[in-house]
């Protein structure tokens, strides 16, 4: 695997690649790689003639600079998992080679995706689907994918990046993957690491609330009866800090009352265990 830390020789190779008309697929990551991350790097690698993974803790994205500081950072792990599943180039810059002219409000382009990044992660994280629209977009331009693969954990992030892509004209194809989940239903992610061992054994709580609703939801219960059975779940569990619990359709993340098939749902969570905030969902279709 060959490692670029800077943007003209990534541009480089991407040249090359067209040139001899070799598809690339697409993996941005903020790194601490976990299973989740190498299920998208081995479909990229199905699907494409060569996998670019990028690793970059985007810093415009963050609007608690608590949660950035202790990001977990581990390249040397990282390189290592990339090269057991055959990953072609990892893109790693620094800070200053993605963003030259600084991170400060004034020097960057915006960006606005209406009402789809109003509610739930957008409205707990201000600034955030702005920052990540920033990043998304440079590293499309940088790395020019036919493909490019995103979890559906981050249901949000991805609704936003396929329709950035769509509304943008990047003539990317933007793929889903559906979530992977530790053996106790946890869902993978790198925040989990922050997690203290007795927390751990509490989190996969969330994943079981989630799955009884979506029974609930299977076995026709109102949108309204489900909810109010997983919030009083959360109430009486003092070790989490639930932020939101949602039921909402997949098409604009509105909450849905009542059901309209043939419409496509998901419940959504996102809540505080300890320190960490941690986030799933469950598709239902
Ligand atoms: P991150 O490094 O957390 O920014 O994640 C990089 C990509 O991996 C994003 O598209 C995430 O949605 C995806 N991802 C993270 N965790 C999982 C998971 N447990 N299963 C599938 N994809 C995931």
């Amino acid at each position: 695997m060959n490692v670029f830390n800077k943007v003209s020789t990534l541009k480089e190779f991407v040249n090359n690649c067209k040139f001899s008309k070799k598809t690339i697929g697409f993996v941005p990551t903020m790194g601490a790689l976990h299973e989740g991350h190498l299920t998208l790097i081995r479909q990229s690698k199905k699907e494409n003639d060569i996998t670019i993974c990028s690793i970059f803790v985007n810093p415009t994205q963050f609007n608690n600079a608590i949660d950035l500081k202790h990001y977990p950072i581990k390249h040397t792990e990282d390189k290592a998992l990339l090269e057991g599943v055959e990953c072609d180039i990892l893109f790693l810059p620094s800070v200053e080679e993605m963003y030259p002219s600084g991170i400060e409000n004034k020097n960057l382009v915006g960006f606005l995706f209406g009402d789809i990044e109003k509610q739930l992660e957008g409205a707990f994280r201000p600034g955030h689907f702005n920052g990540v629209g920033i990043v998304v977009s440079k590293l499309f331009h940088m790395v020019n994918p036919d493909k490019a693969y995103f979890g559906l954990k981050d249901l949000q992030q991805f609704l936003i990046i396929r329709k950035m892509t769509k509304e943008l004209s990047f003539g990317i194809e933007v793929i889903g993957v559906p979530t992977v989940r530790e053996e106790d239903g946890l869902a993978m992610s790198s925040r989990n690491l922050r997690l203290t061992s007795d927390e751990r054994a509490k989190a996969p709580f969330i994943y079981e609330v989630i799955s009884e609703m979506k029974n609930k939801i299977n076995h026709s219960q109102a949108p309204k009866e489900v909810l109010d059975w997983g919030i009083q779940k959360f109430q009486k569990n003092t070790s989490f800090h639930l932020e939101y619990l949602e039921i909402v359709n997949t098409s604009d993340l509105k909450p849905v009352e009542p059901y309209q098939t043939p419409n496509a749902y998901a419940i959504v969570i996102a809540a505080h265990l300890g320190k960490v905030r941690l986030i799933d969902n469950l598709l239902i279709e």
